[in-house]
């Protein structure tokens, strides 16, 4: 029997990515808030027929689940953006050749307006990378043991963070976003992965003694963090 592969299929204008998996025993469709998008999860040996019939039955069901998911946003003039839990006004100034910079509660983008959503999105990333470098400091001082680390700020779909086996620690840049002890959190969970690369007790504890309000970022980043994702 030929094994079904993890492809995107069309139906109706719209894309499902269909992941087949050893543990599933039924066709189940989902909805991903975070990317945007439907999954139909299904067992390795289901037939292409089954697949396609299934799809028409649901259609409408997902053309109402993926039209009610939220917009996506472009960071634009005039509007206002939180970084860090301090909030700014997106400001441009078309005149002046510096870049991206602070001043007094706003966040100044120069050049040609057509790249003001990228300047102020890369301008956030290379933030979120120093705030991580800040607070990670901070941890050392908390718990010197641990070994070292270095960060990348990245585009993430489906994680927050990771901890490579190397101490290489990957971060999503929308948690620049969130509020500063949920960005916090996340760093202290990542750099405890330095010590125990589980998520044993002995990795909570050591996610405690870095951080340890831990249990309302969770919770936030559980029920709040689907916000983080309209930013394109
Ligand atoms: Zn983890």
């Amino acid at each position: 029997m030929k094994k079904l592969q993890k492809t995107n299929l069309q139906i109706d204008g719209m894309e499902v990515l269909l992941s087949p998996c050893a543990q599933s025993r039924c066709l189940r469709l989902k909805i991903d808030i975070k990317g945007g998008r439907a999954i139909l999860t299904c067992p390795f040996g289901a037939k292409e027929k089954q697949i396609a019939v299934f799809l028409e039955k649901y259609a409408g069901w997902l053309h109402e689940k993926l039209d009610a998911l939220p917009q996506k946003r472009f960071f634009e003039p005039e509007t206002e953006v939180f970084l860090f839990g301090k909030k700014y006004l997106l400001t441009y100034r078309p005149g002046e050749k510096r870049g991206v910079y602070e001043e007094e509660g706003l966040l100044c983008v120069c050049g040609h307006r057509e790249h003001f959503h990228r300047r102020t999105k890369d301008f956030i990333k290379k933030e979120c990378q120093r705030q991580a470098q800040k607070t990670s400091e901070e941890f050392y001082k908390k718990l010197p043991s641990l070994p070292s680390c270095r960060f990348r700020v990245k585009e993430m779909t489906s994680r927050w963070g990771s901890c490579s086996g190397k101490g290489d620690i990957s971060l999503s840049w929308r948690l620049a976003l969130a509020p500063k002890e949920v960005f916090d959190y996340v760093v202290a969970h990542e750099m405890a992965h330095l010590k125990e690369m589980n998520h044993s007790a002995a990795f909570w504890e050591v996610v405690f003694s870095l951080f340890p309000a831990y249990k309302a970022a969770r919770r936030w980043l559980s029920f709040q963090a689907k916000n983080l994702y309209t930013y394109e």
